[in-house]
This record gives C-alpha cells, sequence and structure tokens, in this order.
C-alpha cells in the first residue's frame, strides 16, 4: 500500500513525487513517459546572447532526484482509477494494480496542433503555443494568433500590450465575451473569423501566414511570430466519472489542489490553472504538500 500515487510524469507529476518522496510519504509515480508536453527554447534573430531558460532546464534539476530512485517509479499507462473503501487502486495496461491512500492526478491535457505545412519546422522559431512565455521577444512586431476561444483571446490581449499589430485569426466567430469586445475595440488588433489557417511560411524563422478569408480569398500576412492557441483536451477521462470537472473536461480544485473526492488531489494542465511549466512544477509540490497533510489527518 502506497500512501501516494502520482498519475503523469510530466512538470506537475515530477514535481509532486520529489516533494512526497522528500515529505517521506511512500509515493509511486506512474507516467507514460517523463516530461510531458513539448517544451523548446524561441531562437529568433536578433536573440543571439539572450540566455533563456527552458521548461526542460527547470524540470531536469527535479527529474535528476528521481532519476535513480527506481523503486518509485513504473513507466506504463494507467487504465483505471477507482476509490476502494477508504484507498484508491489503480491499474495499469501492463496488468499492474497498486493501492493507494491518496492520488495526484497530474496527467496534462493534449493540445491541438494546426497541422498546416510550416508548423512543425518553424516550432521555436518564430511559432509559439504559449503567449505567456514568447509575447515578450515580439516587442514592436506582427504576430498573429489563431484560435477563437478564453486562450487566444487572452493571448492576442496580452500581445496587443507588446506587439505593434496583433492579426486575431478565428477559425469561427468569437464568442461574445468582455474581453472579446475589449479586443474589438484595441487600434492595433485586427480580428477574422472564420478563417483558415493553410501554412506558416518563412525559410529559417517565421515570415508570414496564410490563410483562407471566408470569402475564398488567400491571403498571406506578414508576420514574424505565430501563436497557436487552438482548444486543448484535458485528460482526465479516468476520473470524469466522479471527480467534478468543468464542462471542458478540467478537474475542478481548490487552492490546495484539492479535488470534489476526499483523497484525491489535482495538479497542471489536467486542472483549469494556466498552462506554464513554472506554474505547473509549483502546483505539483503544492498537491504533494496537501496530500501529506491529508495523510496526517486520516
Ligand atoms: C507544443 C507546446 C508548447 C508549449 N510551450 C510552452 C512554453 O514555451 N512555456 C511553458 O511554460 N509552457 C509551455 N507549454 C505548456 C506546458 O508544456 C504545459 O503546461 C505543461 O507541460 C503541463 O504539465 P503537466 O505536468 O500538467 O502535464 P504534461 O506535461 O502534459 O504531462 C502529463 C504526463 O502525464 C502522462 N500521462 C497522461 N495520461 C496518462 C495515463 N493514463 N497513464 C500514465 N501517464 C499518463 C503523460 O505521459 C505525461 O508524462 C507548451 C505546451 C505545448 C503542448
Amino acid at each position: 500500500m502506497y500512501d501516494l500515487i502520482i498519475i503523469g510524469g510530466g512538470p506537475a507529476g515530477i514535481a509532486a513525487a520529489v516533494v512526497a518522496i522528500n515529505q517521506r510519504l511512500e509515493t509511486l509515480i506512474v507516467a507514460e513517459r517523463w516530461g510531458g508536453q513539448t517544451t523548446y527554447a524561441m531562437q529568433l534573430e536578433e536573440m543571439e546572447g539572450r540566455e533563456v531558460i527552458t521548461g526542460e532546464t527547470l524540470l531536469d534539476t527535479f527529474r535528476r532526484q528521481l532519476d535513480y530512485l527506481d523503486f518509485v517509479r513504473s513507466f506504463d499507462i494507467v487504465t483505471k482509477v477507482l476509490p476502494e473503501e477508504h484507498n484508491f487502486v489503480v491499474n495499469t495496461a501492463r496488468g499492474d494494480c497498486f493501492e493507494g491512500r491518496t492520488i495526484i492526478v497530474a496527467t496534462g491535457a493534449k493540445p491541438q496542433r494546426l497541422n498546416v505545412p510550416g508548423e512543425a519546422r518553424l516550432t521555436g522559431c518564430g511559432l509559439s503555443y504559449s503567449a505567456t512565455t514568447h509575447a515578450s521577444l515580439f516587442l514592436g512586431k506582427d504576430v498573429a494568433v489563431v484560435g477563437k476561444g478564453r486562450r487566444a483571446q487572452w493571448s492576442a490581449a496580452d500581445l496587443a500590450r507588446k506587439a505593434h499589430r496583433v492579426y486575431l485569426l478565428a477559425p469561427a466567430p468569437l464568442p461574445d465575451t468582455p474581453l472579446a469586445r475589449r479586443l474589438r475595440r484595441m487600434q492595433n488588433v485586427e480580428i477574422s473569423e472564420g478563417v483558415e489557417v493553410k501554412e506558416v511560411c518563412g525559410e529559417h524563422f517565421v515570415e508570414g501566414v496564410v490563410v483562407a478569408m471566408p470569402d475564398g480569398e488567400v491571403r498571406e500576412i506578414p508576420v514574424k511570430g505565430v501563436f497557436v492557441k487552438l482548444p486543448r483536451t484535458p485528460n482526465s477521462d479516468l476520473v470524469r466519472e466522479w471527480i467534478n470537472c468543468d464542462s471542458d473536461g478540467h478537474i475542478i480544485v481548490d487552492v490546495y489542489c484539492a479535488t470534489s473526492w476526499p483523497g484525491v488531489f489535482a495538479a497542471g494542465d489536467v486542472t483549469h490553472v494556466s498552462e506554464q511549466v513554472l506554474v505547473h512544477i509549483g502546483e505539483g509540490a503544492k498537491a504533494a504538500i496537501s496530500a501529506h497533510h491529508y495523510l496526517l489527518m486520516h
């Protein structure tokens, strides 16, 4: 019987495991693989010499602490997790069955890519998935944001403060939110709704984006940065039937990372907390401390 079973080996799960081990909890981390979603360093033409701290560098410090503790980790896929009496039973694809007194769900989310020519090649060379991380590298430049939802709207508003011009390329009409209304009033934001991105172009760095407008016209917009903010799907299927989730499937947590089920905590992109490696390292640590406190009380 483990004190704590952590599901997921991304920033949230790895940080949770390190903190739990330091608290001397009998811990098991089950993850398909280490590292989670892609992190990469953004390289732009005039950036030489600028020091960049990547998510991977941050995570390495934590991962190194786990690498030699092979008894705390199992590289496997969790297929089922269910409450049983006062504990939880975790089943895996390789047929293992583990029991834990508490659980941390840190299974992340599936991002939606553009899937157009140029996307993979120019990722990190002007194409980004994180305005929070990279917007400040585009001061005074023209950029495009692809998406229509809350994350796309936030990114466009953030970039409007830093970039020269922001093209918000929405595949469908923007939901009418206070932020969308504000974006429509901003002088340096141009919103196009019902557009389809066809290509991200540029030889070594992003130089433009090719879009089909709703009237069928195909247009190339010259930009130095493209931010992809399409919907992502939280990996919450394992617990969605018995733990409260929002309408998009994010696990709802309180400020202590506690879910609606006592003894189950969640951290990272599977929750509604914003997608940032730095934030999720903290959220994972917080979830482990909360699990420890829960164990002290029960
Ligand atoms: C393309 C891309 C670029 C990004 N760029 C940046 C950036 O520049 N800066 C930044 O701060 N953030 C960036 N992000 C966001 C950041 O990567 C995520 O917020 C962060 O990785 C989330 O951490 P996490 O631990 O919650 O989940 P994840 O990193 O998604 O990790 C989830 C883990 O759970 C495992 N898992 C899932 N289901 C199961 C299961 N059933 N059984 C076992 N294991 C399972 C996975 O294998 C993985 O190990 C980017 C994200 C993407 C997709």
